[in-house]
């Protein structure tokens, strides 16, 4: 059987089957951490042995799809049809073999006999839906801003709180000063956050060191912390985020840095990173900055994503629609012709209610969104400045409650929608062939986890096919 590592040795491909080793590794306490695979060598028909650049020589089976479960629920299941619907089934046995959905029964069914010695996993009559995915999130950063938090909410202006060290400028002096070891720690905690409030798979950014090496480092320590915790995390090149002090004059400057060196240097490692993303606003880049930075990025290649619309619509919706990008995101403000141009392409909206409450900004015209066929996901917008939250859950409730997204729309937007929004359309939905990521809820009804504000009802986590937050009863 042909065998061989790919992906910066953080993969095997095993008779063409592509196989991550945090999956082969178990996610548990042998996770892959900083180091790759050197080598892979058959030890037995049923055994691999990995050579690990860190030095460990560690075993993982040849047939990680071999393992059985069956997940079985009386309650809700929410297996999101292909038609716009929450393809809704009352209750059902889901049966995963291995990192995949094989099939799914009736909840009584009598399975086949070769699924006799199957591990059963009983969820009671919990809600069960696809593993969550948050397509926007900047979960990598240092220091935090609890000081500016507490400033603003005893009324101190932007420049008073400017004045005493506060602002995006301080996570970026934090991140900068950072080791990979403490980066790859805070993203890894981070992520099993999200992870607890029933997230599965996440998009990360960079965006807080701003120079050539730290934002190089802050990618490799999401891939580190993709390796080393359950959470996939899709990363993205967020250098064009603000502008650096030391290029406070020389934008265009900045820009050339990430253009000619960044952007080649972070794709030179395969396997780092897969999309590029840019602020477009007053204060940070222009329409012009940002096409200069998605050339760059789609001459290597990359996805692209995009902020616009937060404070003022400078044309995001129609450059993201021109240039093919999987999302634009905010998007408070944006005209009739950004959004009919979004409806054309299949951009998908990525809207950040946690952004806007912290922000106290307007609601996005859902309304308009929804009826010209655009695509909406929501995100945490994770970061220390103006969205300070992991729960992807809160951000429905706010969705459905501040933006007037129906709680369908609200559900499709954080499994589906969300898996296309970060280039990974194969996630959010349960059916056979899907990854096996499944969450359970204790609700009843799928209206109860928007509907509770705040609450965090997870009850249990699969992910790759693996119970990694367990509650049986
Ligand atoms: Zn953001």
């Amino acid at each position: 059987m042909e065998l061989s590592v790919v992906d910066a040795g953080s993969a095997v491909e095993l008779n063409g089957a592509y196989l991550r080793l945090k999956d082969l590794l178990g996610l548990g306490d042998r996770s892959l951490g900083s180091a790759s695979i050197r080598r892979a060598e058959w030890r037995d028909p049923n055994w691999i042995e990995l050579g690990l650049s860190d030095g460990r020589r560690v075993l993982a089976s040849s047939e990680p799809a071999s393992v059985t479960r069956v997940v079985r629920t009386r309650g809700q299941i929410l297996t999101m049809g292909a038609a716009g619907e929450l393809g809704i089934r009352s209750g059902g046995a889901i049966v995963l073999n291995g990192a995949r959905i094989d099939r799914i029964c009736d909840v009584d069914e009598v399975l086949p006999a070769e699924l006799a010695n199957a591990e059963e996993i009983d969820l009671g009559d919990r809600l069960v839906t696809p593993g969550l995915i948050d397509p926007h999130t900047h979960l990598l950063f240092l220091g935090q801003r609890a000081e500016e938090f507490g400033m603003k909410a005893a009324g101190k202006s932007y420049l008073e709180i400017h004045r005493a060290g506060g602002g995006i400028l301080s996570t970026v002096r934090a991140t900068r000063a950072g080791s990979l070891e403490a980066l790859s720690q805070a993203a890894i905690a981070n992520a099993r956050r999200l992870l607890a409030a029933g997230v599965t798979s996440c998009e990360a950014k960079s965006g807080y060191a701003l120079e050539l090496k730290g934002e190089l480092r802050m990618l490799e320590a999401l891939r580190i912390a993709d390796n080393s915790q359950p959470v996939d995390i899709q990363r993205t090149l967020l250098a064009a985020h603000t502008v650096p002090e030391e290029f406070a004059e020389a934008s265009d400057d900045y820009l050339a840095l990430i253009c000619e060196q960044l952007i080649p240097a972070a794709v030179a490692t395969p396997g780092l990173l897969s999309a590029c993303d840019a602020y477009l606003e007053q204060g940070a880049f222009d329409l012009q900055q940002v096409r200069r930075v998605f050339e760059a990025a789609r001459r290597h290649r990359l996805d692209l994503h995009l902020h616009a619309g937060q404070f003022s619509d400078l044309g995001g919706a129609q450059l993201a629609a021109e240039m093919n990008a999987l999302s634009v995101d905010h998007l408070e403000f944006v005209s009739a012709e950004g959004i009919a141009a979004l409806a054309k392409t299949g951009t998908t909206a990525i809207l950040l209610p946690g952004a806007a409450l912290t922000c106290r900004c307007p609601a996005p015209p859902v309304a308009e969104l929804v009826a010209a066929g655009v695509p909406i996901a929501l995100g945490t917008d994770f970061n220390p400045g103006s969205s300070m939250t992991a729960s992807l859950p809160l951000m429905m409730s706010l969705a459905c409650t501040m933006f007037g997204l129906s709680c369908e729309l609200a559900w499709r937007a954080v499994t589906v929608n969300a898996a296309r929004a970060i280039g990974r359309p194969e996630l959010g939905r349960i059916v056979a062939g899907a990854p096996a990521d499944l969450v359970a809820f204790d609700a009843a009804d799928y209206r109860e986890v928007p509907y509770f504000l705040g609450a965090n009802l997870v009850a249990a986590v699969v992910k790759s096919g693996q119970v990694v937050i367990g509650a049986q009863r």
